[in-house]
């Protein structure tokens, strides 16, 4: 018998076409598609436990996850002042057990009714009542029959997500698994390989006949994982494959300019600097010179920790693009930036006869014209100012390089966009946040990438603690006896986005009430992001020369300007910010030779010391502790790198910044908070496929060219095979 599995899923046995068309609604329309509807998870029979079992296991000091199958006996809503309890008691044929939530509570206090059954997994305590607790446990209602069933069989059985539009459609949580089995035990055999078959057996992956069984009804643990697996090597395939076909674009096909090296020029340039560099520094430089050289275009990612010494490093290369007669454009994220940058070039620049433009909003028109026009010209060698240089449509006479400073917002696409407009630029981006291994290979994956592991001048470790609000009185205390000594601080308030106005008030009234009360005698300065740019610039130059011992800030310091002075952090609220905030934020103290400080103020709960160790917490734990785990990682390092891995962890896989603007598909099965190894394998296999075969004109490679075209079609712009 042979197949056709685009038919209609109305052929499926117990389908029909009242229930086809509510799959319909959900965009499943053809049996392949339904193959490929896998359950949200799996029970698997091995760890269903009894609750006397379980009670017995905890005491023994136990303390992995169980699954207990029980029916509803009571629930309870508790009130403690303004805190709301639930929780739910169920019993098996052994004894009872017990499940709370402490958040969500009006979420979850009308889903559970007498007599229903449920299998209820998390971690089991024993409290000091002595009753066996689940807190906010994963749980999955039963039908009666089926609870049997699953007792007895030992078998794993599939959950499957049940949006309204199938209940509506008469589809429930057994007919579901019965449509499925039936879908799977006919059809799942005629299903094709979609990956060439060379990497099926290099990199050992199951086939994808047997990937689909096994994703509805495993054989075994070990097979549900290596299902799994196929599929996330295979998302990820297909993704890397897009990256390495647009970097192939780039390299190959796009011409790029060869600059000339004059090596004594540089080395004289970087004797009179008045510092040595450092060995990231230098390194960094030899790569980027490797790639000026190079006839193809440069698209590099300079990546180091703030206070690296990433702008001498981009200044090299600046001068070696204006040297071979070209222009460069430098793009910062703020006017403020820009302005720093146009200021502390010229002083780099001073003895070297280069003409610097910066472009700023708010200038005169006149003055914009003026500075358009010489650009036009070519007169201006090197062009400063923000992102909204490319929005508009400046002239450029010759430009022969992009440096972009901090390209957090500045996504793959948009920089496809350069590439566009005949002979292509380099492009240098920095990046300040350090990027978790897995996302520069991912979506950053057509950058190379160049690393700054070293600081300059060895500079002191900041002391970095948590305090609640308890302690800001002593905490004023210390910033006034340390402003003897002629240190000056930073006290932040958060920025809470929905509410710009509200923060901005928290800001001003400390100001005001900080000034006449706990900091009087000392010079106050408030700034916040509603001021104009160079309102905030006025006020950080007044701070960087010690006009001010302390300044009240919003978030705006988060990038700004260099303050050697500034040697304490005081972060209110620490527990609103990311982790990538709260390292840069620490970052703007302990920029000179004495001992800084970074005060986090949090409550009680999320100041308290825990070891972190997220591979062994589970996802509910995590992010129940998500603030406690992050002001304790900022206790433990000032690596920015350790940092942005933890990073990654606590924000799970579905929001992980850069993603969204990196213009690539989502991923539906891969981690990459897990899954490195894999990501690793599906990248070499689908480097040296487009290698060797960039248009992918192969017989065993045409399956991949077809997918791409049918599946991938929006992201082939920028690639060899459009
Ligand atoms: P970032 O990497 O955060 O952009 P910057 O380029 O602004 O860092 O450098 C921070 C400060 O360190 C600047 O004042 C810069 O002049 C200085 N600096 C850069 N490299 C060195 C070095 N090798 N030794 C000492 N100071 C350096
Ligand atoms: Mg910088």
């Amino acid at each position: 018998m042979s197949a056709n599995l685009s038919d209609s899923v109305q052929y499926i046995k117990s389908v029909g076409p009242k229930r086809a068309e509510a799959f319909s609604r959900i965009g499943i329309k053809t049996i392949r598609d339904l193959l490929f509807y896998f359950p949200s998870k799996h029970l698997d029979r091995t760890n269903v436990l009894s609750s006397i079992q379980v009670y017995g296991n905890v005491r023994n000091g136990y303390e992995g996850e169980v699954t207990i199958i029980g029916s509803v006996i009571d629930t309870e809503l508790i009130r403690y002042g303004k805190k709301e309890i639930y929780k739910v008691i169920l019993s098996d044929d052994t004894g009872k057990f017990e499940c709370v939530w402490f958040q969500g509570v009006k979420f979850f206090k009308n889903r559970f009714n007498y007599n229903e059954v449920y299998a209820v997994s998390a971690k089991p305590v024993v409290t000091r009542y002595g009753n066996l607790q689940f807190a906010h446990p994963d749980f999955d209602k039963l039908e009666n029959e089926e609870s049997r069933d699953f007792k007895n069989t030992g078998k794993i059985i599939p959950f499957y997500s049940l949006p309204k539009e199938l209940r509506s459609g008469n589809i429930g949580d057994m007919s579901i698994r019965q449509i499925l089995s039936n879908a799977v035990n006919d059809y799942a055999k005629f299903l094709s390989e979609s990956l060439p078959q060379n990497i099926v057996q290099k990199y050992q992956l199951l086939d994808i006949v047997e990937t689909v069984k096994n994703m509805h009804h495993p054989s075994s643990n070990e097979m549900l994982l290596k299902a799994v697996n196929r599929l996330k090597f295979e998302e990820l395939f297909f993704i890397e494959t897009l990256i390495a076909l647009r970097r192939n674009l780039i390299k190959n096909e796009v011409r790029g300019i060869k600059f000339a090296i004059n090596i004594d020029s540089i080395k004289s340039f970087i004797t009179s600097l008045p510092f040595n560099l450092t060995n990231g520094q230098k390194s960094s430089i030899r790569e980027i010179i490797e790639d000026l050289k190079s006839p193809k275009p440069m698209n590099r990612l300079l990546q180091g920790d703030v206070g690296s010494g990433k702008t001498i490093v981009s200044l090299i290369a600046a001068k070696i693009v204006i040297d071979s007669g070209y222009q460069v454009v430098l793009m910062a994220p703020t006017e403020i930036l820009a302005h720093q940058h146009y200021l502390s070039i010229s002083k780099f620049f001073a003895d070297l006869n280069i003409n610097i433009g910066l472009v700023l909003g708010g200038q005169k028109k006149k003055e914009r014209i003026d500075i358009l026009e010489k650009i036009g010209s070519g007169k201006t060698q090197l062009i400063i100012g923000t992102h909204a240089l490319f929005e508009e449509q400046v002239e450029f006479n010759n430009l022969g390089l992009i440096i972009i400073d901090e390209q957090h917002r500045f996504g793959v696409d948009q920089r496809s966009r350069l590439i566009q407009k005949g002979v292509r630029p380099d492009v240098l981006i920095m990046s300040a946040t350090p990027i978790p291994r897995t996302l520069t290979m991912s979506v950053y994956g057509d950058l190379d990438v160049s690393i700054i592991k070293d600081m300059p001048l060895d500079r002191k470790q900041i002391i970095t603690t948590a305090r609640t609000e308890k302690a800001l009185p002593k905490i004023y205390e210390f910033i006034r006896d340390k402003s003897l000594d002629g240190y000056q601080s930073f006290i932040v308030y958060p920025l809470v986005e929905e509410s710009d106005k509200l923060e901005l008030k928290a800001a001003e009234t400390y100001y005001h009430k900080l000034k006449d009360t706990e900091l009087q005698g000392l010079r106050v300065g408030l700034i916040h992001g509603k001021m104009k740019w160079n309102e905030k610039e006025e006020i950080m130059l007044k701070f960087a020369q010690h006009e001010y011992d302390v300044l009240i800030s919003t978030t705006v310091i988060e990038v700004g300007i260099d303050v050697p002075n500034a040697n304490i952090i005081v972060i209110n609220d620490a527990f609103r910010f990311g982790l990538s905030q709260l390292h840069q934020l620490r970052g703007r103290v302990g920029r000179g030779e004495q001992q800084a400080y970074c005060v986090l103020i949090g409550n009680e709960n999320n100041i308290r010391k825990m070891k972190i160790d997220l591979s062994g917490m589970s996802r509910t734990q995590i992010e129940l502790n998500r603030s406690r785990i992050r002001i304790n990682a900022m206790m433990n390092t000032s690596d920015g790198f350790e940092l942005s891995e933890i990073d990654l962890k606590l924000r799970g896989p579905g929001d992980l910044f850069g993603t969204q603007q990196s213009g690539l598909p989502r991923f539906n099965f891969a981690d990459l908070t897990e899954d490195f190894e894999i990501l690793v394998n599906a990248k070499e296999a689908a480097f040296s496929i487009i290698e060797t075969d960039p248009k992918l004109k192969n017989d065993e490679n045409v399956i991949i060219r077809e997918i791409l075209r049918n599946n991938f079609r929006d992201h082939l712009a920028y690639s060899s095979i459009a």
